[in-house]
């Protein structure tokens, strides 16, 4: 099943019928878990729940008709893997890959949908895109082995994990407002036996820039998911980035990006420049001044 949120925070699953909105059955509610499938993982939802529903009985949409929104907005986290690629690695000249850096943090706040613009905050410094895998997970994880983590997703979806080329830590580059465009919807899990086999591809514009299967992955999915577990406890509607090959490259205004997974989906955002300020006038450059 395709899980979706069209607009008016309406839920709503795609079939090739088209987008059934659902909305009655899975109201949104406030603040983070004003999401609403969000809100229903939260509450212990499975697809079972979902396999049951007669979806003739609902009103339903052709999917042009409709306008995409975030699948999951301010989820608990976002953890990110960093160099997951061995080709990407090479091109960032990276010594070391996720094995010594373990994952990071994007603020939750960074996430936006289908359809919405990118913000880059900055009017001169490089700003990269990275498509990415994400794994959406389903009941409480920690410490769980390789064998055992993919019975804890609950489905996939794809992540752009936009990122500052600068000197600051990783959670600050990747989590500007905007940074995190999350869609087309979520895939559930058993539409996707082996998240490991999967054609990656990412568009800027008519470039196509990234182009991978999920088998070159350094951490497999599986791994991934119990590496993280050993770390943190991974709560429903948890999102995991998965980490980007090789293709990363600078954005700039007008321009827009697609991404597109096998078996998960595609959608595209644009870049605006609209308002970004030179680096030096970010807050705070007045204490470098001191030495
Ligand atoms: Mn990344």
């Amino acid at each position: 099943m395709k899980l979706a949120i069209i607009s008016g925070d309406r839920a709503a699953i795609v079939t090739d019928k088209g987008v059934v909105d659902v909305s009655q059955l899975f109201p949104s509610g406030t603040g983070a878990l004003g999401s609403p499938w969000l809100r229903w993982l939260d509450q212990g939802g499975t697809v079972a729940e979902l396999s049951a529903l007669d979806l003739t009985t609902f009103p339903t949409y052709e999917l042009d008709q409709v306008q995409l929104q975030a699948p999951l907005v301010r989820p608990g986290k976002i953890v990110a893997a960093p160099v997951n690629y061995l080709d990407h690695k090479v091109e960032m000249s990276e010594q070391k890959t996720i094995a010594e850096y373990g994952v990071f943090l994007k603020a939750n706040s960074s996430i936006i949908g289908p359809g919405e613009e990118i913000v880059l905050p900055y009017s001169d410094k490089r700003i990269d895109q990275e498509g990415e895998l994400g794994v959406v997970i389903g009941r409480t994880a920690s410490n769980v082995s390789p064998d055992q983590a993919l019975s804890y997703v609950f489905g996939y979806t794809g992540v752009l994990d936009i990122s500052l080329r600068s000197t600051e830590d990783r959670s600050t580059r990747k989590s500007f407002n905007t940074f995190t465009p999350v869609g087309p919807w979520i895939t559930t899990a058993d539409e996707i036996p082996d998240p490991d086999r999967l054609e990656l591809r990412c568009w800027v514009d008519d470039d196509l820039r990234q182009h991978t299967n999920t088998s070159e992955l350094i951490f497999s999915v599986p791994e991934l998911i119990a590496y993280t577990s050993s770390v943190m406890t991974l709560y429903p509607g948890d999102i995991i980035a998965t980490g980007t090959p090789a293709g990363v490259g600078s954005l700039s205004n007008w321009q827009t990006i697609r991404l597109d997974i096998e078996a998960v989906g595609s959608f595209s955002v644009r870049v605006t420049s609209k308002g970004a300020i030179p680096y030096s006038e970010r807050p705070g450059t007045a204490v470098l001044a001191i030495d």
